[in-house]
């Protein structure tokens, strides 16, 4: 995943971990916002839709990796999970320039709110899709 870990162990921006903190890393502060996958992969994998943040991939600060694990969960994707714990962290697509990170992997405020829905139409039908930034705009 060409992630360097930080030898000063101080960077600026997001703390993330996994549930056992087998797996942990700093990312930047979001500037794009929250997206919402309603993919079935998604559904089966967190058993509900995913939030997540699109992060670039040199941008990932890893502090602890060693129980970070990958399953390829398509032809052209990875799912980066702790084998210790079971959070999903991070959803690699093959060539992509940003890595998605798990909204809920972030420690305390994420400080952006969810401003797209993917993949509507695969959605689970308990829930309502989420409102997004775009929902929330005024009508005239
Ligand atoms: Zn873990
Ligand atoms: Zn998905």
């Amino acid at each position: 995943m060409n992630m360097q870990v930080d030898s000063r162990g101080k960077v600026d921006g997001l703390t993330a971990r996994c549930h056992c903190g087998g797996v942990s890393f700093i990312l930047p502060t979001s500037r794009s916002g929250v997206v919402a996958c309603h993919c079935t992969d998604c559904r089966t994998l967190h058993g509900n839709y995913n939030a997540m943040l699109a992060v670039p991939r040199e941008a990932i600060v890893m502090l602890f990796d060693d129980t970070l694990a990958w399953y390829d969960s398509s032809e052209n994707v990875r799912r980066g999970f702790c084998s210790k714990c079971g959070s999903r962290l991070f959803k690699d697509r093959h060539l992509a320039d940003h890595v998605m990170v798990s909204a809920g992997s972030v420690i305390g405020p994420v400080g952006a709110r969810i401003v797209e829905n993917m993949f509507e139409e695969s959605k689970g039908d308990w829930y309502d899709l989420p409102r997004t930034r775009r929902d929330q705009l005024p009508t005239a």
